[in-house]
């Protein structure tokens, strides 16, 4: 039997079990050819607090990304099959994943610096494209990180649970409506914004029939008296 070299993948599925991939442009043939379904991804939103793999600290995205899932409750790729060794992709899988050689970084950080897939690539139906824009426009982080700055100098909270609530509103009306299914709800409108908030250093506290307060992680409570809704 032929002896790898070091700087051959031997396919232990390490990579695999540490993270999913960030797709890139190229990555878009995949769903255009039935590899991947919008329920199998979801979206990281530009201005959202994430464990940067390769830097290996947290940091606030610059671009939004689109990530194949993990299995519930793990860092580990969704298509790392059983074995915990075997790509269920492996003849068709994404970019970042045939440029990563564990033994030499440099290429899969090159490719990481250069443009990502975005949502609007691959959303085909234009009423679905314009929600997915206006949900964006209106509950930005950057309007995020705007309202928790203004709270924290003693402003009010209504500006932040405006955009907690209206991020719910959307997944709820597409929904409703049967626009969308619920499970590429994550590709569309990314992460439900309340489970964002501990990256500013923010939780809610209660539940939505009875509203939430918004608390600081620091234990201070806001000083209005009445608890926000969302
Ligand atoms: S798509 Fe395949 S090769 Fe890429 S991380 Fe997932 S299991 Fe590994």
């Amino acid at each position: 039997m032929r002896e790898l070299s070091p700087s051959e993948c031997r396919q232990c599925g390490t990579c695999c079990q540490k993270s999913s991939p960030t797709l890139h442009p190229t990555d878009a043939d995949l769903f255009f050819t039935g590899v991947l379904s919008l329920a199998d991804v979801y979206t990281l939103r530009k201005g959202e607090f994430v464990f940067d793999n390769i830097s290996g600290s947290v940091a606030r995205l610059e671009e939004e990304h689109i990530k194949i899932g993990e299995r519930p409750g793990t860092r580990i790729c969704r298509y790392l099959g059983a074995d915990g060794s075997t790509c269920r992709i492996y003849d068709s899988r994404p970019a970042q994943c045939r440029t990563l050689e564990c033994w030499n970084p440099d290429p899969l950080v090159a490719l990481y610096d250069s443009s990502k897939l975005e949502r609007q690539a691959l959303i085909r139906d234009k009423s679905i494209k314009e929600l997915v824009l206006h949900h964006e426009e209106r509950t930005s982080f950057a309007r995020l990180a705007e309202g928790i700055q203004a709270l924290a100098s003693g402003g009010p909270e209504e500006p932040i649970l405006d955009i907690l609530n209206f991020d719910l509103y959307i997944r709820d009306f597409v929904m409703e409506r049967s626009l969308l299914e619920p499970d590429v709800l994550p590709f569309h409108f990314g992460r439900p914004m309340i489970q964002c908030l501990s990256g500013f250093g923010y939780r809610l506290e209660g539940d939505r029939g009875r509203g939430y307060v918004l608390v600081s992680e620091t234990g201070n409570r806001p000083s209005r008296p009445d608890p926000g809704r969302v």
